[in-house]
């Protein structure tokens, strides 16, 4: 694959991803929302080995949440650019900080129990209202993503139907 790069808005920041961005979703948690001062915050997930700072690493703000996860944004223009959470394996990769987001397509929403309510989910993608368990994350961080990915994509595009269970 070709790597793809990206970083926080000042450009002190810039990273590499050596791997291709795994299932990528809307969440509509609590703390993405406040964080990011957004509707929801969209996040692709891959294997923590595929990506790595390539400057200003030492810029690089962090901050644990109150359940574990690492959020790692920029000291500086605080640009958030990734969360690794207790999954050691995984790592949510900020989609905004890619320099070239246009082939990144969400397949599904979380949390939608807390969603905004002046927010309207306008698009057919599946809804799910919680996040997935510790367990499931386990799992999909174990799987090829790329993989992962196509079949899910297959399935959400092929029938358009949602699901009651993330579909790993
Ligand atoms: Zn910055
Ligand atoms: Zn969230």
């Amino acid at each position: 694959m070709t790597a793809q790069f990206g970083g926080c808005r000042c450009g002190r920041l810039r990273y590499e991803l050596t791997v291709e961005l795994g299932p990528v979703f809307n969440c509509h948690c609590p703390f993405c929302r406040q964080i990011h001062g957004a509707a929801f915050a969209t996040i692709g997930l891959l294997p923590k080995s595929g990506f790595r700072w390539s400057e200003g690493s030492a810029e690089a703000a962090r901050f644990t949440t109150p359940g574990g996860t690492v959020r790692h944004f920029c000291g500086h223009c605080a640009s958030p650019i990734c969360n690794h959470p207790l999954e050691p394996e995984l790592l949510c990769l900020i989609v905004a900080s890619l320099d070239d987001d246009s082939g990144v397509m969400p397949w599904a929403h979380f949390n939608t129990e807390s969603k905004a309510p002046w927010f309207s989910i306008q698009d057919e993608l599946p809804q799910f209202e919680s996040n997935p368990t510790p367990e499931a994350w386990a799992l999909l961080a174990r799987r090829p993503l790329h993989s992962t990915t196509t079949c899910i994509m297959r399935g959400v595009a092929g029938d358009g139907q949602r699901v009651d269970q993330p579909p790993w």
